[in-house]
This record gives structure tokens, C-alpha cells and sequence, in this order.
């Protein structure tokens, strides 16, 4: 096997380094990235055995640790993202769950912003309570709030931006600066806004994790995970927690999500321009209440969303008529647009958080974030975009 690597010397786009990076041909010199499907690896002789585990050759030795085929989708990430070192999850709550754990011990403090994907919410809240790591969870748009609930023994900031549903967009370059200032690493979670459209270590985070189940794979068919940042950061704490715990990707997975990102920033570009027109649709529409779409102009944060992020994303989040029937009656009228609770696939896709990712928090803890049973978010596909409009649009007269 051999590994191709782009030249060092240009400054090669992210669409020229989703294709190429990382490549690994076998012998025969295959055009497709071949699958290694293997759970383990044959050694020559007793010796290259004994080298292999005391670190003096580094091949592989056990997919738990690493895969050819799941190298090949954590090179791609790493060009991606601009970061040192990568290691490839299950799913996005395996990367979510190891960032956090492999860092931590009883008595250290969690500091996120309370805004977060149901189950990254379940980690911060219940789960690392319970092992002594307690949590402070704040309006990740208050400065004040993140310095003021730093306490000598806090470890972790931990953030989404935007936020998931109600889209939301964090300073991380502040928020970075508060967390160092803190002795702290900051973490995000970098679902919505894709690799593609925001870059968190340019703006200070340690770490970013992925759910690649969503824009990543983008065809809804596989579940994985990555999380990313410095040598040091993985290598002190991340790479033992993975091989030694293994939430690792399986092979094929890695397969389908390194083909992925070869189309990963066309689709984002094509669903962000479609998502922009559909959000505009969308506000001018007199049924249509509290539109938030992160490319819009009357965006609360849209001079931040303009210094962090290249583009307006792929969702947005609106009510209809300020009540939970009137949401039903839209979802239900829908044709295209499918109503599920995955993000960023080539399907459109309609979600009703209070009911379905959302459903786990009590009613006011909803409330504080925004989330109201009128809430629908969308999250905009590949179809052509007259004929989602069209949908939408039929949807909106059957309430
Ligand atoms: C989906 C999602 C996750 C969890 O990812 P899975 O792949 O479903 O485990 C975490 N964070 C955010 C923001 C997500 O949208």
C-alpha cells in the first residue's frame, strides 16, 4: 500500500483536498479507495510483532486502534479542518462523549453553553455529574456568564454554533480566550455549520468534534464520528481513551464517509444557496413567524456569523401560526420534504424538536432556549429548490 500526499508547497482548496487527501492504493493501483476490511493484521515474524506493539514500526495492529481504510477518512478530515490530529468515532455521540471523557477525572468542572443537540446535553448535564465532573451550563451569548461560572478546577468550555435548533451563533474566538484565560480547552461541536462553511481552530477552539452522520455522509446511510485538534491534545488524552474504551469506526463506515467528502463541499454550497432562497421564501411569507436563518441579514449575530463562518449554512428554524397544530398540519401537508430528525442529508427534511430531539427536556428548559411547540426546523436537501418552494409553499395553505 502506499499513501499519496498533495503537494506541500500550494495552498490548495478545500474542494481539491476533499478529493485527493489521504489516498492509499493497494497494489493495483485502484482508482477508488479500497476497503480494508479487517479486524486485525498478520505480522512477518515473531520480531515485526514485538516492534509493532513497542512503537518502533507504527503499522497497525488492531482496528480497534486504526484501520487503513478509517486513516484514509481521518486525513481527509485533518486536511479539512487544518488540524494536527484526528481519530474517527462510532457516531457523533461517541466523538461528543471521548472528547469530553478522555480529558477529565473526578473533581475537574464543565463549563458549556446550554443551547446543545439533546444528547450532548444528557453528557454535560447527567452524565458527567455523576462522576463527579460537575457541569455549569450558560447562555453561550453572554460573556459574563461564561467567565463568571469559571471555578479554579474547570477543564472543559464545550459549545455548538449554531446552535441546534434555534440556530444561535457563539463568539468562539471570545469564548476561546475565556476558557485559556481559564486554564481551560474549548471544545465545539461543529455539526451546523459543516467543516466546510467554519473553522473553529482558526478562531481558537482545542477541539472540534463531528456527528459525520449528517452533512459528512450526507445520504443518510451510515453513523460515525471525529474528533480533532492538536498532537499533543491527542496523544495526552485521546488516543489512549479511544484504543483502550473503543468506540472506533468500523471500516466500511470510514469507506462511505471519506467518498463522501468528495462531494461534501459542492453539496454544502448547493444546499446553502437553496436554504438561502427558501429562508427568504420563507420570512416573506405572512403565515411565517420568527424565520431564523444564520445567511440572512436580520440575523441577531449576523456581523459574528460574517466573521466566523463563509456562508449562511443549511437550516433554518421558523414557527407557523405560534402553535403545535398549526406545525403538524404544515409537516404533514409536505410532499418532498420529509419529515425526520437527521440534518444535512440530500433529502430535505423537516423536524418538530419538541417532540422528537428535543422531547427529553422538561417544558421550561425548552422554553429558555426558544424552543416553543411552534418550533419547526428544516434543513434544506439537493432537490431543486423551485420544486422544494413549491412544496412549502402548498404545505403553508393546507394550515
Ligand atoms: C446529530 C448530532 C450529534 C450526534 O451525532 P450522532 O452521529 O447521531 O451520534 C451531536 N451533535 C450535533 C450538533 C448533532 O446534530
Amino acid at each position: 500500500m502506499s499513501r499519496a500526499s498533495l503537494p506541500k508547497s500550494r495552498d490548495l482548496s478545500d474542494a481539491t483536498r476533499l478529493i485527493h487527501e489521504g489516498e492509499a492504493r493497494s497494489g493495483f493501483g485502484e482508482m477508488s479507495e479500497p476497503i480494508y476490511v479487517t479486524s486485525g493484521y498478520a505480522y512477518e515474524t515473531m520480531e515485526a510483532a514485538e516492534a509493532r506493539f513497542d512503537g518502533r514500526d507504527p503499522g497497525y495492529i488492531y482496528s480497534r486502534f486504526s484501520n487503513p481504510t478509517v486513516t484514509t477518512f481521518e486525513r481527509r478530515m485533518m486536511a479539512l479542518e487544518g488540524a494536527e490530529a484526528a481519530r474517527a468515532t462510532a457516531s457523533g455521540m461517541a466523538a461528543v462523549t471521548a472528547a469530553m471523557l478522555c480529558q477529565i477525572k473526578a473533581g475537574d468542572h464543565v463549563v458549556s453553553a446550554k443551547a446543545l443537540f439533546g444528547s450532548c446535553r444528557y453528557v454535560v448535564e447527567d452524565l458527567l455529574p455523576r462522576f463527579g465532573v460537575p457541569s455549569t451550563l450558560v447562555d453561550g451569548a453572554d460573556l459574563d456568564q461564561w467567565r463568571s461560572a469559571v471555578r479554579p478546577e474547570t477543564r472543559v468550555f464545550f459549545l455548538e454554533s449554531p446552535t441546534n435548533p434555534t440556530l444561535e451563533v457563539y463568539d468562539i474566538e471570545a469564548i476561546a480566550k475565556i476558557a485559556h484565560e481559564a486554564g481551560a480547552l474549548l471544545v465545539v461541536d461543529n455539526v451546523f455549520a459543516t467543516p466546510v462553511l467554519q473553522k473553529p481552530l482558526k478562531f481558537g477552539a482545542d477541539v472540534v468534534v463531528y456527528s459525520a452522520t449528517k452533512h459528512i455522509d450526507g445520504q443518510g446511510r451510515t453513523l460515525g464520528g471525529v474528533v480533532l485538534g492538536s498532537e499533543k491534545f491527542v496523544m495526552d488524552h485521546l488516543h489512549t481513551f479511544m484504543r483502550q474504551t473503543g468506540p472506533s469506526m468500523s471500516p466500511f463506515n470510514a469507506w462511505v464517509l471519506a467518498k463522501g467528502l468528495e462531494t461534501l463541499s459542492l453539496r454544502v454550497e448547493r444546499m446553502q444557496a437553496s436554504a438561502a432562497k427558501v429562508a427568504d421564501f420563507l420570512a416573506s411569507h405572512p403565515k411565517v413567524k420568527k424565520l431564523t436563518y444564520c445567511g440572512r441579514d436580520d440575523h441577531p449575530q449576523a456581523a459574528l456569523v460574517k466573521k466566523q463562518m463563509t456562508g449562511g449554512g443549511t437550516l433554518a428554524t421558523f414557527d407557523i401560526g405560534g402553535a403545535k397544530p398549526e406545525a403538524f398540519r404544515f409537516g404533514n401537508a409536505l410532499e418532498i420534504v420529509k419529515i425526520s430528525n437527521n440534518l444535512g442529508d440530500a433529502k430535505s427534511i423537516l423536524t418538530h424538536p419538541a417532540t422528537t430531539t428535543h422531547q427529553r427536556l422538561a417544558p421550561d428548559a425548552r422554553a429558555e432556549l426558544g424552543i416553543t411547540d411552534a418550533t419547526l426546523r428544516l434543513s434544506v436537501g439537493l432537490e431543486d429548490v423551485d420544486d422544494l418552494i413549491e412544496d412549502i409553499d402548498t404545505a403553508l395553505k393546507a394550515v
